[in-house]
């Protein structure tokens, strides 16, 4: 079957940087169709270690258009959406034999000055004997460099950019895999296939964004049949969840002697993420795990620095991810660039394909950007760059004015627990309200499906942002499945699959 429709951009691939491109595009007046073969955010894009950051670490390697770039980017995504994303101080203990504490200032000196700064504040030096972040740490650490960098809710940031271009007319399609595009008659034909019902049609685009992050180049070669010079070069990295570990809000920095870091971060109110380890990767994607070597690699060098130390018994829960890196021939995983590679094939007499390689969650807005910057020739009645301030969905209201947010929505909300208003503000920011209505007692959310897990909160979730599976909801538009037992998971999942039987499509209208 054909689509009637004919689109200006085709972009595949529903993470970070197909939904950052999507958004963009339409928002300049573009006929957008957003393709993700699964749920939003399942690839990378729901794995990183959420930092909104320049990356510290990568000024050893040079990479200083990146790191300011990326230290640009950081307020500037704070201001489009402080529900998800806020600044976090981090403690960089100082370590005798890694580091000299001369180098070590000086990249702070960099970091703080590089990309410009109004919100967050600059480093300090801390002695650790004295300040609350020494406790947890072992007693031969006395002295740390404390610094900024921000956070961010990696997977709902992918949502409420789906959102927010859905909300302003991209035809946006989870579930919905490119199994073919070819180029005819002057424009691109491009084969969908709806994953649950098999159902196949084609729309036509004048132009096409391969945005499939580690599918990037399968994508390109089986299918889209093109061969192309640029390769991706696919990194794994895993983390660890364990219970708090620490009870101040402050994360930490940890060099490790073989080179690398690891960040031990506050984690969803009662635990701690540890990570990321650096491993090339050549199996399929999709089914990348963290292992034994993994684990142990963590809780081994987190033990080098915490007082108690964090045993594999410890670990709660872990997720693993692939970077889908440009393969720029570097010798170590580490060493690769983080930086993007945008690759435009066509474009002149051809419609044109534009391959996103690599980029982080900190620099989708202005990788977005660039593409689309690429693709003007092809499409020249595409408006003028707009999404710098431009709020995501719920993040209408000032910077740091959070705690006005949860003070409104607790005393219209009372007979919530704090914990879960904040968890509310948190995920949905001004829709907060919204989502849960004119409710004015627990009984007023429906069922109970376990933690603070509402019928009320899923059934927002399914209309307007495309949770279809249980997995959708307590891994990605939220974290519930670390508070959910299995059997409250199974009642979840048994019951959304009654619920698809008998719902419509989601709707994705303001
Ligand atoms: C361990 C780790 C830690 C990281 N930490 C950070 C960090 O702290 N800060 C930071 O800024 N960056 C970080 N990153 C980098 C960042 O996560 C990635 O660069 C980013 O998520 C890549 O997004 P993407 O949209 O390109 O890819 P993905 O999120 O993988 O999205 C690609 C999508 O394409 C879909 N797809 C594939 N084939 C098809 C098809 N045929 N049809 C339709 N859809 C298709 C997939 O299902 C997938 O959802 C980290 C990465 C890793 C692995």
């Amino acid at each position: 079957m054909t689509d009637d429709a004919t689109y200006d951009l085709v972009v595949i691939g529903g993470g970070i940087n197909g939904c950052g491109i999507a958004r963009d595009a339409v928002g300049r007046g573009l006929k957008v169709l957003l393709a993700e073969r699964s749920d939003l955010a399942i690839g990378t894009s729901s794995a990183s270690t959420k930092l909104i950051h320049g990356g510290l670490r990568y000024l050893e390697h040079y990479e200083f258009a990146l790191v300011r770039e990326s230290l640009k980017e950081r307020e500037v995504l704070l201001s489009m959406a402080p529900h998800i994303a806020w600044p976090l101080r981090f403690v960089l203990p100082h370590h005798g034999g890694l580091r000299p504490a001369w180098l070590i200032r000086l990249g702070l000196f960099l970091y703080d000055h590089l990309g410009g700064r109004e919100i967050l504040p600059g480093c300090r030096t801390l002695n650790l004997r004295k300040d609350v972040t020494g406790g947890p740490l072992r007693k031969s650490f006395s002295k740390a460099f404390e610094y900024s960098d921000c956070w961010v809710d990696d997977a709902r940031l992918v949502v409420l950019n789906a959102v927010d271009a859905a909300r302003r007319g991209a035809d946006v399609r989870t579930r919905t895999a490119v199994t073919n595009a070819k180029r005819e008659e002057g424009a691109w034909t491009v084969d969908l296939e709806d994953q649950s019902s098999g159902a196949r049609s084609s729309v036509r685009a004048k132009a096409v964004v391969n945005a499939a992050g580690p599918w990037v180049a399968d994508v390109l070669a089986r299918r889209l049949g093109i061969n192309s010079k640029a390769s991706v070069r696919l990194v794994k990295g895993s983390h660890i969840v364990i219970r708090q570990k620490f009870e101040h809000d402050r994360a930490y920095i940890f060099q490790n002697a073989d080179n690398r870091i690891i960040f031990a971060i506050p984690y969803e109110q009662d635990f701690t993420l540890i990570g990321t380890t650096d491993v090339d990767y050549q199996d399929d994607p999709g089914a990348v795990e963290i292992s034994a070597d993994e684990i142990e690699y963590l809780c081994a060098a987190a033990s080098e620095y915490f007082d108690e130390p964090v045993q594999t018994e410890d670990v709660v829960w872990t997720y693993s991810g692939v970077r889908p890196l440009y393969d720029d021939g570097a010798s170590a995983a580490q060493k690769a660039t983080r930086d993007f590679v945008l690759d435009l094939n066509g474009g002149g007499d051809q419609p044109a394909l534009l391959n996103v390689f690599g980029g982080k969650i900190t620099t989708y807005r202005h990788l977005a950007e660039e593409v689309l910057a690429k693709l003007k020739p092809s499409l020249p009645m595409m408006g003028e760059p707009w999404t710098r301030g431009a709020t995501l969905p719920g993040g209408d209201f000032a910077v740091l004015r959070f705690d006005d947010l949860l003070a409104k929505t607790k005393s219209a909300y009372g007979f919530l627990s704090d914990a879960t208003v904040e968890r509310l503000c948190h995920a949905y920011g001004t829709q907060a309200a919204g989502m849960l209505g004119e409710a004015r007692s627990l009984d007023d959310l429906g069922r109970h499906f376990g933690a603070d897990l509402y019928e009320r909160e899923i059934e927002y979730l399914m209309r307007e942002e495309w949770a279809v599976e249980a997995d959708d909801i307590l891994w990605r538009r939220s974290k519930l499945g670390l508070r959910l037992t299995e059997e409250e998971r199974k009642g979840l999942a048994a019951w959304l699959s009654a619920k698809q039987d008998t719902t419509a499509p989601a709707r994705h209208a303001i």
